[in-house]
């Protein structure tokens, strides 16, 4: 449609979760007219997330130290764990102010369809955790959604023979959803009403 640069950027804003042709047109021109300077700090941004943001070697959360800031913090409960999908989903249930434990990561959920299987997310580190730090309870806090559930309980099956406390969050959450688009009142009630998982 464009001229190089210009429709070389639309492409680039065009595989960006969330945003269509017509919003990466819109974004790569409001670029276009953009101060230089913005634009500037706008590409140092994300020159600086990826050289300087990791993920903790603890909980898989992002980090800009070996571990994240709660795996640092000695006031969070190490002997619970909630097991979320991805890290925004640990932004929302600390938005909740329920927990006071730790979190692991698992960087997605088992999906066939996507071919994601329980071996490309980390559940070899969740299971390593469980020894050392003599975990009481894991809080499976998967998205209500068919892979978060099937996560859930593949997750559950693994870990109530290792004698460990496993439950789920309650769903009053809105099922095929997302944790990160629920309000934190929702997402708290979830959290309180938790439970034993059956399997
Ligand atoms: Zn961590």
């Amino acid at each position: 449609m464009y001229e190089g640069a210009v429709q070389d950027l639309i492409d680039e804003l065009g595989r960006l979760p969330g945003i269509g042709p017509k919003s990466a047109q819109r974004i790569a021109f409001h670029l276009l007219a953009a101060e230089p300077v913005d634009v500037e700090r706008l590409a140092a941004t994300l020159q600086r997330v990826k050289a300087e943001v990791r993920f903790c070697r603890t909980c898989g959360n992002v980090a800009e130290a070996e571990e994240c800031r709660i795996c640092r913090d000695p006031r969070r409960d190490a002997t619970v764990i909630c097991v979320v999908e991805e890290p925004k989903d640990v932004v929302a249930v600390e938005r909740t102010r329920e927990f006071r434990g730790r979190y692991h990561v698992l960087g997605g959920a088992i999906s066939p369809i996507e071919g994601i299987g329980p071996d490309d997310l980390r559940i070899r580190e969740l299971l390593s955790r469980l020894e050392p730090d003599s975990i009481r309870e894991v809080i499976l806090a998967t998205n209500p959604n068919i892979e978060g559930e099937a996560t859930a309980m593949y997750l559950a099956r693994l870990l109530n023979p290792l004698g460990v406390r496993v439950t789920r969050i309650a769903s009053g959450l809105p099922v095929g959803g997302d944790l990160e688009y629920a309000d934190e009142v929702t997402l708290g009630r979830a959290f309180a009403g938790r439970r034993e998982m059956p399997v």
